[in-house]
Parts: structure tokens; sequence; C-alpha cells
């Protein structure tokens, strides 16, 4: 992988890093919200719990001491005091409905509102039904009613039954308590604009809920997938969808220990992650428009390396090549030869060179002007680039209308055949040249081959390819010559 690849990849990963690590802080402050919000549901049901049995409590009381008033012939017998023995303060309680004797036939005998009680009778109430049908009920919770006594106030009993010394039902003692009062109380719990606060009893009765419709209280959850799981453990908490609103809740439900009602209290999903949603949207977008222009600048530093780089090798190139050829230029001929020559002594392998001079070249240019010699100069260059096969063979422009070509590891004939092959192509090109005896352009080459037994250095093989050149130039030009002071073996 190149550079500005790696750079574009690592600027990916650390923006994808970055993202990763945002969403797992906010998906942990998420949980943190959820976990938050069952924490105050918790507390906010504990808290109404106590305020329900506190006043169950007194209430339980005051029924109590009524049954053993009732019970005492000295109370019964004293009608002028009998009201103060048998209802105490407890009876002028804010949402307490009335508190009520009531004879074996459900017709009212005591009235604690009245000196002269009220005419009703209650036989069809549930309450009664069920204290006259099951002696040892105690203290009993019944279902809401509307009250008749009341306007249709609704409101819960709370019973206890009297019993003759025989054991026989004597009647019902009954405070209605108005529903009000759990209006009131959870009215006061604040759970988000979507929360709810219910009480319901444990047959499945709806006694009480916030947000308050009437229609619904006195109405029967038990075919509720929230009431099964109420009535599963003695308390806990689920999330679920209600069924009476359709709204998505986390419940927090507790069965009263020691009344038979469930309190349950349930904030909306909505409201537990608005304030979440609205922090997790502004960091997210945040986040996202950081890592987009992170992996944008990764991208653009991305491209401007590869611009440089590409500039820099293109710069390197040119500065070993010769402009009008394109093959190496002199100092690169430099290094080649430097770097092959000590190759060859490590490795004991026979370095040749050639030395190619265009024939006549002067006068080429005398004919034909210096840009048609500048021309036919590059096709001789470019046909002995062509020419020379093996990668570790290089040709380079040694200076005006001169090359020379390196060929390691070859051996003098191979060179020499080399030599001709060039020779020839440069002849095949056809170039006229008229003022040539061959009416075309040709050029000499010097061959001349470095062989471990000598000891020299490399410019006198140079030297020695030189030589040869000029003796090809001696014997009739276009033509190779080998070097004869440094023999070919
Ligand atoms: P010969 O080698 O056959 O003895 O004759 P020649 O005329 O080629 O002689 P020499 O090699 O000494 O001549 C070199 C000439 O090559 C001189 C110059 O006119 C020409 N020359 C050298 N470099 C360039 C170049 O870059 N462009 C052009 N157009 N001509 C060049
Ligand atoms: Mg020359
Ligand atoms: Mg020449």
């Amino acid at each position: 992988m190149t550079t500005p690849h790696a750079i574009v990849a690592a600027g990916v990963v650390i923006a994808l890093s970055m993202v990763v690590i945002c969403a797992v802080v906010l998906y942990q402050s998420r949980l943190d919200a959820m976990a938050r919000a069952t924490e105050t549901s918790r507390n906010l049901a504990l808290l109404a719990e106590r305020d329900i049995e506190r006043n169950f409590e007194l209430y339980a009381l005051s029924l109590q001491a009524v049954v053993d008033g009732v019970n005492d012939p000295e109370v019964m017998n004293a009608p002028r005091l009998r009201g103060f023995a048998l209802f105490d303060r407890a009876a002028t309680a804010t949402y307490l409905g009335s508190m009520l004797v009531l004879d074996a036939e459900s017709n009212i005998v005591i009235d604690s509102a009245r000196d002269v009680p009220r005419k009703a009778n209650f036989s069809d109430r549930q309450y009664f039904k069920v204290h006259r049908d099951n002696p040892n009920v105690g203290l009993y919770v019944g279902d809401p009613y509307a009250s008749r006594l009341r306007n249709g106030a609704p409101s819960i009993p709370l019973s206890r039954r009297l019993s003759r010394p025989d054991g026989s039902f004597a009647g019902v003692v009954l405070i209605a308590l108005q529903l009000e009062y759990f209006h009131k109380l959870f009215a006061a719990l604040s759970l988000g604009p979507h929360g709810s606060v219910a009480l319901i009893a444990r047959d499945g009765t709806m006694v009480m809920r916030q947000p308050y419709d009437v229609k619904v209280i006195g109405r029967n959850i038990r075919n509720a997938s929230t009431f099964k799981q109420f009535v599963s453990a003695p308390e806990g908490s689920f999330s679920d969808t209600s069924t009476l609103d359709g709204i998505e809740r986390l419940y927090y439900f507790k069965n009263l220990p020691n009344l038979p009602l469930i309190i349950m209290v349930a904030e909306a999903h909505a409201d537990i992650y608005s304030a979440w949603e609205h922090r997790a949207l502004i960091i997210a977008s945040l986040m996202a428009a950081l890592a987009l222009g992170f992996i944008g600048l990764s991208f653009a530093f991305g491209a401007q390396l590869r611009r440089r780089m590409r500039a820099e090798s293109e710069l390197a190139m040119l500065a070993r090549t010769d402009g009008l050829t394109g093959l190496n230029n002199r100092r690169t001929l430099g290094e080649i030869l430097d770097q092959e020559w000590r190759r060859a002594k490590r490795t004991r392998s026979v370095l040749s060179l050639l030395f190619v001079d265009i024939d006549r070249f002067k006068m080429y240019n005398d004919t034909y002007g210096h840009q048609a010699g500048d021309d036919a100069l590059a096709a001789v260059a470019k046909c002995i680039g062509d020419n020379i096969r093996r990668p570790t063979d290089s040709a380079a422009r040694y200076g005006g209308e001169e090359f020379v070509v390196v060929l390691p590891d070859t051996s003098p004939e191979g060179a020499a055949s080399i030599a001709e092959k060039i020779r020839a192509a440069i002849s095949n090109l056809g170039i006229e040249h008229r003022a040539s005896e061959y009416g075309r352009v040709t050029a000499s080459i010097g061959a001349a081959a470095w062989t471990p037994e000598q000891d020299v250095d490399v410019s006198a093989v140079i030297r020695a390819a030189d030589q040869a050149l000029y003796d090809a130039k001696a014997t009739g030009r276009n033509r190779v010559a080998q070097s004869k002071l440094i023999p070919a073996y």
C-alpha cells in the first residue's frame, strides 16, 4: 500500500473509530436514562404507596372502632353520645365520603354524617354480599362504584362485617373513600407529559388512573398483557405498550403488601428519551460532520501527497534522463557504470561496453538543419533503446551524438552481436543522408569487454571502447570494431 492510500485508510479508520466511540457513549447514556427512569418510577411508587397505606391503616382502625362500639351495648344504648363514640375525627377527613352502619338487610342504621340516617339500601352492593356470605373476610376493599348518597361521586368501599354473638350476619360497617383522594395524590406526581400512574385492584379493576379518564375507572384490565405481568411478581419493571392509549411505557409495579391493590407507575419511553434524543441528535450530527470532514481532509491530503510524489518522481526521472533522447544522461551513466563495475568485480562476471557515434553527423546538420539533426538523433537513440532487451542492460547519451551502452554479464561475442544488431537497425531506419557515403544515417560502434582477470579500472574500458570506435571510423564507418587493447579473451 502506498503512503497516500495508507493516509486515506488511516483517516477513515480514525473517523470510524470516533464514530464508534461516540455511538457507544450515546448508547451508554441511553441506558443511563432508562436506569434513571426506573429509579424515579420506583421512588414515586414508594411515595404513593406510603401515603395510601397510612390512610388505609387509619380508616381500618376507624372501621374497627365502629365494629367494637356497635358490639358494645353501653355505647348503643346512649343514642346522643353514640355518634361521638363510634366515629372518631377520621370521619371528617377530606376524602372520606361517609361512614355507615348497615343492618342485615343493608338499610342504613347509623350515619356518620347525620343524626337521622339517610334512607338507602345497599343490598345490591358487592361488599354487602361478600360480608353476608363469608364470615371471615375481615377488612374488605371493594371495587369502585358511583355513590348513590353523593350524586354518583366515584368511591371505593372499605368494609367489615358485623356479627351477632352466635356468629350470624348482623350487617356491615362501611367507609366510602372518594376516589378523588387517589386522583389528587396521583396528579401531584410528575411523570412527564405521557406518564401514567394507576391503582388497580388485584382482580384487575381500575381504581384510579392518571391521566384521568372517568370511563377508565372501574374498567377491568384483567386481560391486558401489562396486568398479567403485574400479578406475576410482588414488584418489578418492564416495558410494554398500553392497551388503553397505545403508548409504549416503562412500567414499574408493586403489589401493596397489606391491601388487595397494585400500584403502577409508568413513564413513557418518549419522555424518558426525549432529552437524550435531543442531545444525541446534536452530538451525532456534529460527530458525523466531524468524521466526514476528517475523511474528506484525509482524501484531500492523500490526493495532494499523491500529486507531490508523482511530481517528485517525475523530477527525479527528468534529472536522470536526457531531454532530447529520453535515454539516461551522462550523470546517470556515471552511477550505472559505478554500480555495474562494482558488481562485475564482486561477482567476477564480464562487463561489456559499446560506444556508438553517428557517422558524418556534422554534415547531416549542415545539410538538413539542426532541427532535423535533433530528430535524427532522437530516432537513433530510440533505436538503440529498442535493441537492448535485458533489464540490466542500459543505454545513455554520452554527449553530442555519442551513446554508451552498458551490458553487464555479457561476453565479448554477445556484446559484438548486440552492437551489430544496433548498427544494422540504425542503418535500417533509412534516414536519408545525402552527404554520407552510405546515403543514409549510419553509426559506428566500438565494443570493449572487461573480464575478471584484467587488472584495470573502468575508465580504461571506456577508453578501449572509444579506441575501438575510432578504428571503426577509420576502417570505413557503419561498422562494429572490437577493442584490441583489452583482449576479448
Ligand atoms: P564522424 O563522427 O563520422 O567522424 O563525423 P561527425 O561529423 O559525426 O563528427 P563528430 O562526431 O565529431 O561530429 C559531432 C557533430 O554532431 C557536431 C554537431 O554538429 C553534431 N551534434 C552534436 N550534438 C548535437 C545535437 O545535440 N544536435 C544536433 N543536431 N547535432 C549535434
Ligand atoms: Mg562524435
Ligand atoms: Mg560522429
